[in-house]
C-alpha cells in the first residue's frame, strides 16, 4: 500500500488462496472459525499504529467491537476478572488479594500499566532513515525494568494470593513472554487502544486487500514461490513454484524469515541473528497454539469472551495441563448464523511439542487431532457450563500452520523472550543482497499484526529511499 501511494507498480505473490496470512478466517459446519484476533493494538485513531491500520483498511471508524474484559478466571470456587478499565481492574485485583504485599504490588503493577499506556510502538520510519540517535528513556527504564527482565511465570511467583499466581501464570499472553508484554496489552485493552475489527480477522483482512486493489495493486494468489532470484548480489525477482519467473526492480520477502532465508535464499547467505536463537532451544523455545473449535447453540453474549478454568490434572497425549483457555465468538453478530456460533479452547505449545506432532505419520496425526478435540470437549463440557449443542467441528495445530503459512515451527509470535534475554535485532536488510527487503513478524519481539504491519510500511520506506538514492549504507 505504501508503496503503491509512493509511485511503485506493485504485484503481491501469495502462496494461498486468500492475503492474510495467520490473521484468517473460514467456515465450517456452517459457522465462521475465526482463526487469529483476539485484540488488535491500534485501534485508537490517534496512535501510530491506529494511523497505519486507518490507511491500509484495517482499521475502519464505526466497526470496531469493544469488550469489557481481557479474560475471566474461574480458580477454585473464585473468580478474577482482569476487566479492560484501569480503575475497576484495580478494585478486583484488591478484591482477591490475600495480603497488604500482595496490595502495594497491585498497586505498583497499575502505576506501570497507566504509564505505559502513554507509549507506543516507534511505527512513524524506519531506524535506518532516523536523523536523529536512538533515543534512551532513562525513566521508562527505570520504570519498566523488573519487567522486562522477567517472565509471567517468574513474577507471578511474586504474589501469595493464589487465583493472582494461577491468572498470570495461565494468561491468554503466554507465561514465558516477558511481564513488559501482558502488561503493554494489558494497558493497551486498558486504554482503548486494543479492540476488534467488526468482522474479525478475515473482514479485517478482506478491507486492506481491496484497499490494496483500488489503489492499482495486484494480488496474485495461489502462487506460491519458490526462490529469489539474485544476480550480481542483487534481488531481480523470484520465481514461483509453477516455473513462472517474474522481475521486479525491488524484491519483499514478506513471509516467515526462516522460510525466507532457508527455502527462498536456498541457505547460500548469511542468515541474521535468528539462527543463533534457534540454535538454543532453551532460551528461544517457539510459542504457537492447539486449538479445538466447537459450533455451539449456547447464547453466550452474556459470558466473557475469554475464561480460564483451573482444572483437575488431565493428559493430553502423554502430557498434562490443569488449564482450560475458553474464548466465545458470540460477542459479534457476524460470526452467528442461525443461532449457532463458535467456541474455541486453545493450548499453549513449544518447540518440544512441535517437535512431537511433526514427527507423527500422517495416521498418527489424525488420530491425534481426534482425541485431543474429543478430551478438550470433555474438559468444556466439565467445567464450562455448557447449556447447549457443542459439537467439534476442527482441530488446528503448529503443524497446520507449518503447511499453510511456511512458518517456522509454526509460530505464530516471534521468541518469547525470557528474563534477561536480550531482544534479538533482525535487519530488514540481507548481508550481501541489494535490493531484497524483509516484512515479517518475527522481525522484532514479540511479534504479532503490529509488527508484522509496522514491518511492511518500514520496507516500504526503505525501498523509496532506496529508489531515490538516499538509503544509508548497511553497516
Ligand atoms: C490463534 C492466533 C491468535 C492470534 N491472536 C493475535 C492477536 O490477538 N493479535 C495480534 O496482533 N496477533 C495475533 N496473532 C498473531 C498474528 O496473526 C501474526 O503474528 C501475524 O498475522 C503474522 O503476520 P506476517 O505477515 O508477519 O506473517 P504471515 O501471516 O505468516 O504472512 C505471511 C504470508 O506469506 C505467505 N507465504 C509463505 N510462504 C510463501 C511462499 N513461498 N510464496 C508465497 N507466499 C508465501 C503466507 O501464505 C502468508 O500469507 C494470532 C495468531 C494466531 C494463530
Amino acid at each position: 500500500m505504501y508503496l503503491l501511494k509512493s509511485g511503485f507498480d506493485v504485484n503481491i505473490y501469495e502462496k494461498n488462496g486468500v492475503a492474510g496470512g495467520f490473521c484468517t478466517s473460514w467456515q465450517r459446519n456452517g459457522v465462521t472459525i475465526d482463526g487469529c484476533l483476539h485484540w488488535l493494538i491500534g485501534t485508537h485513531g490517534d496512535s501510530g499504529l491506529g494511523r497505519i491500520w486507518r490507511e491500509i483498511g484495517g482499521i475502519k471508524d464505526g466497526e470496531i467491537v469493544k469488550l469489557d474484559s481481557f479474560f475471566k478466571v474461574f480458580y477454585e470456587n473464585e473468580t478474577l476478572t482482569f476487566y479492560n478499565d484501569f480503575d475497576k481492574l484495580e478494585r478486583e485485583l484488591n478484591r482477591v488479594c490475600v495480603c497488604d504485599k500482595d496490595k502495594d504490588e497491585v498497586a505498583r503493577f497499575l502505576d506501570v500499566l497507566r504509564y505505559l499506556g502513554m507509549f507506543e510502538i516507534p511505527s512513524d520510519i524506519p531506524p535506518e532513515l532516523s536523523t536523529q540517535p536512538p533515543k534512551l528513556d532513562l525513566s521508562f527504564a527505570r520504570k519498566t525494568i523488573s519487567y522486562m527482565t522477567r517472565t509471567l511465570a517468574e513474577y507471578a511467583q511474586k504474589f501469595e494470593t493464589p487465583i493472582i499466581r494461577y491468572a498470570l501464570e495461565n494468561a491468554p499472553v503466554n507465561k514465558r513472554f516477558c511481564v513488559l508484554y501482558f502488561a503493554e496489552t494489558l494497558s493497551n485493552l486498558c486504554s482503548g487502544n486494543a479492540d476488534l475489527p467488526r468482522g474479525g480477522s478475515s473482514a479485517a483482512m478482506h478491507n486492506v486487500t481491496d484497499r490494496f486493489k483500488a489503489l492499482g495493486g495486484k494480488l496474485i494468489t495461489g502462487a506460491p514461490v519458490s526462490e529469489i532470484i539474485i544476480e550480481n548480489s542483487m534481488a531481480k525477482g523470484i520465481k514461483l513454484e509453477s516455473g513462472e519467473i517474474v522481475y521486479g526492480d525491488y524484491t519483499v520477502a514478506a513471509c516467515d524469515v526462516h522460510h525466507t532465508f532457508e527455502k527462498l535464499l536456498k541457505n547460500k547467505y548469511p542468515p541474521n541473528a535468528f539462527f543463533d536463537s534457534d540454535a538454543d532451544k532453551e532460551k528461544y523455545s517457539t510459542y504457537s497454539y492447539i486449538t479445538a473449535a466447537f459450533k455451539t447453540n449456547m447464547d453466550l453474549r452474556a459470558r466473557n469472551v475469554s475464561e480460564i478454568y483451573k482444572t483437575e490434572k488431565f493428559d493430553l497425549s502423554g502430557k498434562e495441563y490443569d488449564v482450560l483457555s475458553v474464548r466465545h465468538y458470540g460477542y459479534d453478530e457476524s460470526f452467528t448464523n442461525d443461532g449457532y456460533t463458535v467456541l474455541q479452547v486453545f493450548v499453549d505449545t513449544n518447540a518440544d511439542d512441535y517437535e512431537r506432532i511433526k514427527a507423527m505419520s500422517r495416521s498418527e496425526y489424525v488420530e491425534f487431532k481426534r482425541r485431543t478435540g474429543e478430551t478438550l470437549k470433555r474438559q468444556l463440557e466439565k467445567y464450562y457450563a455448557v447449556n447447549g449443542d457443542v459439537e467439534l467441528i476442527d482441530v488446528i495445530t503448529p503443524r497446520t500452520y507449518e503447511r499453510y503459512l511456511n512458518s517456522y515451527q509454526g509460530s505464530f509470535m516471534s521468541f518469547p523472550l525470557g528474563a534477561k534475554m536480550q531482544q534479538p535485532l533482525y535487519a530488514r536488510r540481507v548481508n550481501g543482497i541489494d535490493r531484497l527487503y524483509l516484512a515479517n513478524q518475527w522481525l522484532m519481539a514479540p511479534g504479532g499484526t503490529p509488527i508484522a504491519v509496522i514491518s511492511g510500511k518500514f520496507a516500504a520506506q526503505l525501498i523509496a529511499a532506496d529508489a531515490e538514492g538516499k538509503l544509508p549504507k548497511e553497516k
